[in-house]
């Protein structure tokens, strides 16, 4: 495993760091099976990885509710008697906050729930500008000094998938922000804050965390012909997780990738890649930036199934819909896509389920039309499979 200094906090964190929002479950998203997810953790943790990322909701049946993940992890953690061996972040669910007695609350829970007197690092999870707002008028950050006072949190920051300006503003607010994370990978760039934000957080050393490397698994998965045809041209060949992974640990404004990892192979792999240095070339580092403009030739949406927006009080399968979407439209594909929508997807969950009521817009961390979106799903399948 190779190490980073995670900008302000001087902390020395494995550039992977181990995403707690995939865990492989059983029956459901809040039933996380426990067997693999540990077999995960302990090979991660035995192999190098030293920070492991968790929020409120994660693995919990509803966005609001309060997730397993967290519950989880403090079980995992105590068994194995590895809580002072690893840096835990969690986050504080801004969207949920109503009143100034609610900071305390939650982060109280969530104490509970890992099992520790102490947070390494509390971030305010994924920082709308109307959250932001809220928090600030309820005095976050008097809470949040308090905290640092007492040791309940020994760094804060904050998640968000806003744009640059706003980055900057919050950032600029408080000067004992210490990390931020935020969404970077090679089809990402000019995205949400992209490179302009981490160049910022570099500038003022702040710690640097990235998260969706994989663009929801859309850089490894179905890779269309044309940019497999790429790949198959570079001066060194990786695999698709190699490319993604590398173009982020040969940025220097990059401290940690949040990878959130969903089976053993996965850790083994992502381990694998997190060890070996390997400098990209200037060719191929253009053929990463060519490979980027021929995927934005293809999406359909920019939807990653990070789940934010579910569930859907209709019952759409927003996730699924997207995804069938955009995996038509990469692979170019539309009758196979169109077999996978109309038998993955019940009848009543399709997108013309939907009546466009807009309650899922807020959720939506890619600042989706999610209705317009479905409705050219529905455009583009239709309401019966005929397409053969
Ligand atoms: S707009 Fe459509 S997908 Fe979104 S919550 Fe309403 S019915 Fe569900
Ligand atoms: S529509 Fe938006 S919130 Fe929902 S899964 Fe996709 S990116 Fe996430």
């Amino acid at each position: 495993m190779l190490y980073n200094t995670l900008g302000k906090t001087g902390l020395k964190v494995s550039r992977l760091g181990f995403g707690t929002m995939r865990l492989p479950t059983i029956n459901s998203n809040a039933d996380i099976d426990k067997q693999e997810a540990s077999e995960m953790l302990s090979y991660g943790i035995e192999n190098g990885i030293n920070i492991i990322d968790t929020a409120y909701p994660y693995h919990s049946a509803g966005i609001d509710g309060n997730g397993n993940s967290e519950k989880f992890l403090g079980e995992f953690l105590k068994e194995n008697n590895l809580r002072d061996e690893i840096l835990l972040q969690t986050k504080s669910p801004s969207w949920l906050i109503e009143k100034k007695t609610d900071f305390e609350y939650y982060l109280d829970i969530q104490l509970e729930k890992l099992q520790t007197d102490y947070i390494d690092l509390y971030l305010l999870h994924s920082l709308t500008v109307p959250d932001w707002n809220k928090v600030h008028d309820l005095e976050v950050l008097d809470f949040l000094d308090d905290c640092l006072s007492s040791g309940k949190i020994k760094h804060v920051g904050f998640s968000s998938h806003i744009e640059i300006d706003y980055l900057i503003e919050i950032l600029d607010e408080y000067p004992k922000w210490e990390v931020a994370l935020t969404q970077m990978n090679y089809l990402d760039e000019y995205y949400q804050s992209g490179v302009m934000g981490l160049n910022y957080l570099k500038e003022i050393n702040m710690g640097s965390m990235v998260m969706e490397p994989l663009r929801g698994g859309r850089l490894v998965q179905n890779i269309p012909n044309e940019v497999q045809e790429l790949w198959s041209t570079a001066e060194k060949k990786r695999t698709p997780v190699e490319w993604a992974l590398q173009y982020l640990w040969n940025r220097n404004d990059v401290d940690c990738v949040f990878s959130g990892m969903n089976s053993l192979n996965q850790v083994k792999e992502n381990v694998r890649i997190a060890s070996i240095e390997d400098k990209i070339s200037e060719n191929d580092q253009e053929l990463i930036r060519e490979v980027a403009r021929t995927y934005r030739t293809f999406l359909g949406n920019s939807c990653t199934r990070c789940g934010y927006c579910m569930p859907c009080p209709h019952g759409v399968d927003i996730i699924n819909c997207l995804t069938e979407y955009n995996i038509a439209h990469m692979m170019q594909n539309p009758k196979a896509s169109a077999m996978q929508y109309f038998t993955l997807i019940d009848d009543d969950s399709r997108a013309d389920s939907c009546i466009n009521c807009g309650e899922c817009i807020p959720f939506c961390t890619q600042m989706l039309n999610i209705p317009e979106e479905l409705q050219k799903v529905y455009e583009y399948f239709g309401s019966e499979f005929n397409h053969f």
